[in-house]
């Protein structure tokens, strides 16, 4: 580590070399055991830990200054490195075996009493972590989640220098883009009633710059979406974004495997194999259910509803008639008692399914199940068969339209089958991605941003929903890491991708008439991709979330108890801004947050 005139060494870097050695110290009083006589501190700094023996003998300071050392206060020691006695060497600490005997010690900076204890096993509430976050990264799970954090930005940079992209950054301050989220809003003062929006990504400026002839960029970019909170969200989030010209969907499914390989090799010290496994959307959504498959199980979802063609079971030939399907999984030996069960239908209730049908095999074949009166022989054969089920196994079926089993099973599958405390990494690429998104009610809403190549222009005006496009998802564990395609390169299909997607004619031209504009000029063909940094890092991490990755994120309410934003401002700078506040909607949210007005 970086040393200089206050310190000549990290104290995480002594070892017995150094014995012998004098040394100077600066860091934080981690732990401080003081007997009367002599007082030992752990001493932390970025490096790490070393114990100090402070010898009132030595006189290393006034016998105040060593008395009154307290947990965090900031000081400079200097010492000689000593072998620690026979007996006390502590081998869960890479410094256990040495010690550094003070012969000065110096306090630079006294701490408060400290609002939480920093200690690694000590349970704090994540709002005082949060309103304290600087303390909070004294504590060695943030210490090291920011080291990995940016040793994984590091390894994607040295891909990206090695294939030879250029390090671009685009403006913060934009026009709206449509990414699907709403935008974060930015009042301009010179031209009061206008805004600035904050960019979603930089997705029309990455494809002006290949416009532009940059034809490899990428850039660690922010990115704010002003969505609804959900446990892993945040409105302002950091993605790497690249683009590469001349290009097609491949090229860039290389180039993020050299970058996630570079990556986990960093964080991890694993090597990933390659290439990994292209799936096609279709498929996934048919054998898992989510177009973001945890693929370290089995458990695929099988198509049961040829085996039912002909069923007495009222409920499966009611949903067959009207067009629906039968589908299961074989969750395998759940060994679960009545109640747990039950405890599965009342989870697909809760997900808004009309039920789930659980069948348990026993030995010799037969089914116990509450629908097992009402199949015959030949059903219960051919459910077996098909799910290669054997005995002890519990067989979940679902039946209704095909967007609601798909949804309903793919998340039973992660209920039952999902690996605890697996630390395996399962890549995946999910390509070919519909243009639209089937809703359950039929309806259809655009699977990506606009600018994605739709696939076949005939087949995307005369039957939208089966137009499949040149996206693509990179997934991993069951969570999507990021999503690209090729892009629309001529401006002709760009307008009609517009006119489909119910944008008008007049709203596109006022939105985006500079952009089709620049398409007009020469645009290569172009794709590429974005990596939610957070998200990807958190998972190799083993991160419930990824606020435990981000240095300064907001609570889930948007909130930033540290600095409080939101918050208001003055008078004057609304006036400034030609902005006047609504009494009414400061009302509302302040009583559903329960907040003072004032
Ligand atoms: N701009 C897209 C996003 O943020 C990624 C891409 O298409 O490159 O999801």
């Amino acid at each position: 580590m970086a040393t200089g005139p206050m310190k000549t060494i990290g104290a995480g870097e002594i070892r017995t070399d150094q014995v012998g050695d004098t040394v100077t110290l600066a860091g934080w009083v981690a732990r401080r055991r003081d007997h009367g006589g002599v007082i030992f501190i752990d001493l932390r700094d970025a490096s790490g830990i070393v114990q100090v023996v402070l010898n009132p003998e030595d006189a290393p300071a006034d016998d105040d200054v060593l008395h009154g050392l307290r947990s965090e206060y900031c000081i400079q020691v200097t010492g000689t490195v000593r072998p620690r006695p026979d007996g006390t060497v502590n081998s869960a600490l890479p410094t256990g075996e040495v010690e550094v005997v003070a012969g000065g010690l110096n306090v630079l900076s006294p701490s408060a009493a400290l609002p939480f204890q920093i200690d690694e096993r000590v349970d704090i509430d994540e709002s005082k972590r949060l309103q304290y976050r600087y303390l909070d990264m004294r504590r060695t799970r943030m210490a090291e989640n920011l080291k990995a954090r940016s040793k994984a930005i590091g390894a994607m940079r040295r891909v990206m220098d090695r294939d030879g992209f250029l390090e671009v950054e685009t403006p913060t301050l934009i026009a709206s883009t449509p990414e699907g989220a709403r935008d974060m809003l930015v009042p301009s003062r010179l031209r009061p009633g206008k805004f600035y929006a904050l960019p979603q990504s930089p997705q029309l400026f990455k494809q002006l710059l290949m416009i532009g002839g940059v034809e490899r960029y990428y850039q660690v970019a922010k990115c704010y979406r002003d969505e609804d909170f959900r446990a892993d969200r945040q409105i302002e989030f950091t993605q790497l974004d690249l683009e590469g010209s001349f290009w097609g969907q491949e090229d860039v499914l290389q180039v993020l495997e050299q970058i996630v390989a570079e990556v986990v090799k960093e964080l991890r010290d694993e090597e990933v194999a390659l290439p990994f496994l292209r799936m096609t959307h279709s498929d996934a959504m048919e054998r898992f259910g989510t177009d973001k498959p945890d693929l370290r199980f089995g458990m695929e979802i099988t198509d049961l509803s040829a085996i039912f063609a002909d069923t007495q079971f009222k409920a499966f030939a009611g949903v067959l008639e009207s067009g629906g399907t039968v589908r299961g999984i074989n969750g395998g030996q759940l060994e679960l008692s009545r109640s747990g069960l039950d405890g599965l239908v009342a989870r697909a209730q809760e997900l808004g399914a009309k039920g789930l049908v659980w069948m348990v095999v026993e030995e010799g074949g037969t089914l116990r199940s509450p629908v097992a009166k009402f199949l015959s022989e030949s059903e219960i054969e051919g459910v077996r068969t098909a799910l290669a089920a054997g005995a002890g196994d519990t067989l979940l079926i679902a039946a209704d339209e095909t967007v609601a089993v798909a949804k309903l099973l793919g998340q039973i599958r992660l209920d039952v089958g999902r690996p605890e405390g697996n630390d395996e990494l399962a890549f995946a690429f999910v390509v070919d991605f519909p243009v639209f998104d089937v809703n359950e009610d039929g309806s259809l809403s655009p699977a990506h941003h606009p600018f994605t190549d739709p696939g076949d222009v005939a087949t995307l005006v005369n039957s939208p929903e089966t137009a499949v496009s040149k996206a693509y998802d990179l997934v991993l564990n069951g969570s999507e890491l990021g999503s690209g395609s090729v892009r629309i390169h001529d401006p002709e299909v760009q307008a009609k991708v517009f006119e489909v997607m119910d944008i008008s004619d007049e709203d596109a031209e006022s939105r985006f008439g500079w952009f089709l504009e620049a398409l007009r000029y020469g645009t290569p063909p172009h794709a590429g991709f974005a990596i939610g940094i957070d998200r990807f890092v958190s998972i190799l991490r083993n991160e419930p979330n990824i606020r435990e990755i981000i240095p300064f994120p907001k609570t889930q309410t948007g909130a930033d108890p540290l600095t409080g934003s939101p918050s208001r401002v003055d008078e004057q700078q609304l006036d400034e801004l030609g902005i006047d506040i609504r009494p009414e909607v400061v009302v509302s949210w302040a009583e559903e947050e329960g907040v003072d007005q004032g």
